[in-house]
């Protein structure tokens, strides 16, 4: 059995092979997500757990899916979300320091020093991220670090059901992740924006490149 299939039966034993919890094993770590646009058909599976997960208010999202045409007229659906930027701009307009970027790659927000000014908003090249209306502070996808810390999958990934979401360490040159990356054609949003995103995607058709 595939590792990605084990993990998503057994989240208990995927806590013991790919996602350490000490912050030390963290410092080592670069987490990044394969989006297989073959995979997903539209199903919001996503969406909704995200949501659940994170009690996100309705009207605003921190991961959503576009449906696009292909030249060919096949229709595709493409998840997108906070693509975790090796060099977000979103970090430095930030005027109290509350966006940050961790160690492990995730881009994080300290809701305590937040003042929801949406400079980070405007910044964001992807449209990833929104002022929360309910808690008045900028809100995104934070690859569901409370999960990580405890050694499960963001709630995106568990909820797929065809496994159109990969995650995964891709600084481990031996593991999945890596493997993926580097064996599949692999695309990511906005390559002119250097922005360097942790979210590829696989058979990324050149119209959800917006
Ligand atoms: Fe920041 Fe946007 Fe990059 Fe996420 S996608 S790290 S919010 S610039
Ligand atoms: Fe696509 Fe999976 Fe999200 Fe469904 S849960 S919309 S298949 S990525």
């Amino acid at each position: 059995m595939r590792r990605r299939n084990l993990l998503k039966f057994s989240p208990s034993i995927a806590a013991l092979l790919i996602l350490p919890t000490t912050s030390a094993s963290n410092q080592k770590k670069r987490y990044a997500m394969l989006m297989d646009v073959t995979r997903c058909y539209g199903c919001m599976a996503c969406v909704a757990a995200c949501a659940a997960e994170n009690n996100i208010p309705i009207g605003v999202f921190r991961t959503w899916v576009e449906r696009h045409v292909r030249a060919d007229g096949n229709v595709v659906f493409v998840p997108k979300q906070c693509n975790h930027c090796e060099n977000p701009p979103c970090v430095k307009p930030c005027p109290t320091g509350a966006t940050f970027k961790r160690a492990d790659g995730v881009v994080l927000i300290n809701d305590e020093i937040c003042i929801g000014c949406g400079a980070c908003v405007q910044a964001c090249p992807y449209g990833a991220r929104f002022v929360n209306p309910v808690k008045g502070v900028a809100d995104k996808c934070t690859f569901c670090e409370h999960r990580l810390a405890k050694g499960l999958l963001p709630a995106c990934v568990e909820a797929c059901p065809t496994a159109a979401r990969i995650f995964g360490d891709i600084s481990d040159p031996d593991g999945e992740m890596t493997r993926l990356v580097e064996s599949s054609n692999v695309q990511i949003l906005k390559k002119w924006a250097h922005t360097g995103p942790e979210i590829y995607y696989k058979s990324l058709p050149k119209e959800a490149d917006i």
